[in-house]
Order: C-alpha cells, then structure tokens, then sequence
C-alpha cells in the first residue's frame, strides 16, 4: 500500500500547541487504501506540548512573546523529511494555516487570526521535492492519484 505523511493532529493526536488535536476521522477512513504515516513537525522539532502559539514573521517562526523558535521547526521539517524520503512519499495531508503544516495561506506573524500567502517551514520543504499537499480540505483528491 502507498505510504501518505499526515498532519498527527489530524489523526487524533493532541499535539497541537493547546494540548488538542484537530482529527478529522475521514482522514481516518483512507487508512483502508493507504500507510498514514503522523508526523508532528513541531513536537518532533523538540517543542513541549502545550505551547504558546507561533506564526511565521519572514524568515522567522516567534512565538506570542516574541521567542525565536526557528531553530524547532526547521528540525522537525528535516525530521519529515528524511521519513518522507526513507519511505517514498509523493502525497501528504497536512493540517491547514499551521506555520507548518500550512500550504500557501497561513497566519500573518501578527497573532490577529490574519491570513497571508505562504507555506508553513514543512510544507516548503516538502514541495522542494516535489510531493503534493493536500490538507484537511481538499485531501480526498488523492484518491485520483497518478499510479504508482
Ligand atoms: Fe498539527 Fe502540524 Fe501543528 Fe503538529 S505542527 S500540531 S501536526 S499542524
């Protein structure tokens, strides 16, 4: 079966930065054609759960008191990474507006709920090698998926 990398707080997981999860138990569902492998960019990237909130300011990931926490995300984006490319990945589902997990809209660095164009840090790399992403939205188009 094809292997898929997946938002975990869209499997159930509450690793979100307030302790909760944001399952979607459609996601679930494709555990009948699919390997869902969780990921969890931030947790994996050394960050404790709860946390405060970040969002993407250029170059920077800071959280609401103005913490760089950069460092963290780009080692759990190459922490997907490696898994991604062990295992062969071309899709993933990831968790929309998330300064990780986001593709091209998410939070604008000002903690207003505003959203700018832009991909989360994982999603930047993943498109780099080119796997599609696809989010809690738009995630059922995998199954029109080219063959393998
Ligand atoms: Fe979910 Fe991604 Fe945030 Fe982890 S980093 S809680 S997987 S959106």
């Amino acid at each position: 079966m094809e292997k898929i990398l997946v938002s975990a707080c869209l499997m159930g997981k509450n690793c979100r930065y307030d302790g909760k999860n944001s399952l979607k138990n459609e996601i679930l569902q494709l555990q009948k054609e699919f390997i869902l492998i969780p990921i969890c960019p931030e947790v994996d990237g050394g960050m404790s759960t709860p946390r405060l909130p970040s969002e993407r300011k250029g170059n920077q990931v800071v959280n609401q008191i103005g913490e760089d926490n950069t460092f963290y995300f780009h080692d759990g984006a190459k922490h997907a990474l490696e898994i991604a490319k062990k295992e062969h990945i071309r899709y993933a589902i990831l968790k929309s507006k998330s300064p990780s997990c986001g593709k091209n809209k998410i939070y604008d660095g000002t903690f207003s709920s505003k959203l700018t164009d832009g991909d989360g840090v994982l999603v930047e790399y993943l498109k780099k090698e080119g796997i599609k992403i696809l989010d809690e939205h738009d995630f059922m188009e995998i199954l029109k998926r080219d063959p393998e």
